[in-house]
């Protein structure tokens, strides 16, 4: 007897009956992946240039990767923070050996990173004044998460209004105009919380004028500068983290996305008097760091290094720039191309709603959009030339069949 093989519809019938309704899901019921490529419930093959959000940085089935997963998760998966395991020692030494930073928190995600890296700037105001210098200024037009904490911190209304009354003490400035962080700082402020290159908010890399001048006022008013690269980390702009760029190093980190490579684990990372202020009882996870999750850290690390990936990520990231240079050159309707790496945006004078789902459900090509008017390029770090030109191709198609 042939076993009756569900049907997509069945799938996400099944999945809107049992799914707590926050999300407005494409039609579209993944199954595997290999490589650049996903495959839905009847074997269709998608290109992906979305990578999960800038999550999955070496494709899907990398063997190695894959084949160091299941020796840990034979071995051991979670113990609980009360003890050491050496997944997690191994995983954070090489994450402060790449990242300048001198201690870190594995988080179970980007979310909780943020939570961490807003305590440690409450936790040095505390230590200072007994926390009257609690102000934090963040950014409007930024994403941090969508924990209550994390929301406090993220410049963007139609998230933050339905939750009001949020954290107090954060103000927000103009993200790369230094005169509106300039104006808000005072003695009050204990940090600073921006991206390097916004991302949710759509593809802006901080200019150098701004992220080193929020470094002086840092140094200036003794607050942390706090560096969210949770999206625009991890080699995703050619450097392994995109301050690296700049000259201008932070107090406190954090990362997330790429950094599992699909196993959920994040992390803030400190130094210096940021590095010290959070005391034992301060802080804590029950999943966060354990052997299963650092493992893969560990290996992502290890695998940066021996493909070299942030070289090839700048030079993937310089043909992705120049073919999307010809598209913006070939369609009035795309204003603006911005980006570092393989972080990139296109700016469309229209809504790109239509092209993304043109893209997804008629060209089998996975992209995201950043806000209603933005196409964002974030494929695996992985990709080849070729890929872009498949890409391309299909992209092409798609803005065709929607003007
Ligand atoms: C995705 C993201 C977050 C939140 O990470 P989660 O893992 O979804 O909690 C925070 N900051 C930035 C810049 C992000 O891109």
């Amino acid at each position: 007897m042939i076993e009756q093989e569900k049907t997509r519809e069945t799938w996400i019938a099944e999945g809107e009956q049992a799914f707590y309704k926050t999300y407005n899901r494409f039609p579209v019921v993944f199954q595997r992946g290999q490589g650049l490529y996903l495959y839905d419930t009847e074997d269709q093959e998608y290109l992906d240039f979305y990578a999960g959000i800038a999550v999955n940085a070496l494709g899907y089935g990398d063997p190695e990767y894959t084949e160091y997963l299941k020796a840990q998760a034979e071995k051991l998966l979670h113990v609980s923070n009360y003890f050491y395991n050496t997944p997690s020692i191994e995983a954070g030494k090489k994450l402060i050996a790449v990242s300048g930073m001198e201690k870190v928190f594995f988080t179970n995600s980007g979310t909780e990173a943020v939570e961490g890296a807003i305590k440690i700037a409450r936790r040095y105001a505390y230590n200072k004044t007994g926390g009257e210098n609690y102000e934090i200024i963040a950014m409007k037009n930024s994403f941090h998460g969508r924990s209550t904490g994390a929301l406090a911190v993220t410049g963007n209304d139609h998230y933050r209004d339905p939750f009001q009354p949020l954290m107090p003490g954060i103000r927000f400035a103009e993200f790369n105009d230094l005169g509106s962080v300039k104006a808000l700082f005072s003695e009050k402020t204990c940090g600073v919380i921006l991206e390097t290159v916004q991302g949710e908010g759509g593809i802006y890399p901080a200019t150098r004028e701004f992220l080193e001048g929020i470094r002086s006022l840092c140094d200036q008013y003794d607050a942390l500068m706090i560096l969210d690269e949770i999206q625009c980390g991890m080699g995703r702009t050619g450097e392994m983290f995109a301050w690296q760029h700049y000259g201008a190093k932070p107090d406190v980190m954090t990362v997330a996305k790429a950094l599992g490579n699909g196993v959920p684990v994040g992390a803030f990372l400190a130094r210096g008097k940021a590095a010290s202020a959070m005391v034992p009882g301060d802080h804590g996870t029950t999943y966060g760091g354990n052997p299963f999750v650092c493992a893969a850290a560990s290996k992502v690390l290890d695998i940066f290094q021996s493909r070299k990936l942030t070289a090839h990520v700048k030079e993937m990231g310089e043909y992705l720039w120049q073919r999307l240079e010809e598209a913006a050159a070939t369609y009035k309707e795309i204003l603006g191309h911005r980006g570092m790496g393989l972080m990139q945006g296109l700016e469309f004078s229209i809504p790109v709603g239509p092209i993304v789902s043109n893209a997804l459900l008629e060209q089998k090509l996975v992209l995201i959009s950043a806000g209603t008017n933005i196409i964002r390029f974030v494929p695996p770090l992985v990709i080849e030339k070729k890929d872009v030109d498949e890409m391309m191709k299909r992209l092409t198609r798609a803005i065709e069949a929607s003007l």
